[in-house]
């Protein structure tokens, strides 16, 4: 038996609650300390909107699940998703998108150095991850914030640059403040929206 615990914020009325939520999985998941904490995300999705539960502040069902953890093992872990990169020469790209009275601020953070084909390659997968978003994650409001974070390497089998989601997070931001915070490095590389 696994017991996932996670946190729950509201994309409504971005307010979040600070007592974990607990559910418990009966049918032991033997891989599951190798998935990362956006796999666990879309799990939980999956079975909130089966569960239907709602904003305990709001009783909005636009909810976003964060801080997951498996049997107390916190899934997205800064200093081990570094350690796994150095033993697997993969590089981390982490990006922040900051919303603050609808001014919009864009940063880079992760390994030192990344390989340009893994940062075009990175920008052009997200673009496409949040084209295929469902619209609600993009409820606008004056403050908000995107954060995603990924690890990239190359496939010596498959000869191809593999790119994982380890974490998402994103509220208050509609898809244009996205786009446009994107505009420049989406030029730079080519990358059509
Ligand atoms: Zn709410």
């Amino acid at each position: 038996m696994d017991i996932i615990k996670y946190k729950i914020g509201c994309r409504n009325c971005l307010k979040s609650s600070n007592i974990p939520h607990l559910t418990t999985i009966r049918e032991e998941d033997l891989n599951i300390y190798k998935k990362s904490e956006f796999d666990l995300m879309l799990t939980i999705e999956n079975w909130r909107s089966e569960a239907g539960h709602l904003c305990e502040f709001c009783g909005s069902s636009n909810l976003e699940f964060y801080d997951i953890s498996v049997n107390d093992y916190q899934l997205y872990n800064f200093e081990n998703l570094v350690a796994m990169c150095k033993i697997l020469h993969n590089r981390m790209l982490q990006i922040n998108i900051d919303k603050k009275d609808n001014d919009l601020s864009l940063t880079f953070a992760g390994c030192d150095h990344i390989e340009e084909n893994y940062l075009k390659k990175s920008l052009a997968e997200i673009i496409n991850f949040i084209k295929d978003r469902p619209d609600n994650d993009f409820t606008a409001h004056p403050i908000g914030h995107l954060f995603i974070c990924l690890t990239v390497g190359y496939n010596f089998s498959s000869h191809q640059i593999d790119i994982k989601f380890e974490r998402y997070i994103c509220h208050g931001l509609s898809k244009d403040d996205i786009i446009n915070t994107f505009k420049p490095y989406l030029e730079q590389f080519g990358i059509s929206w």
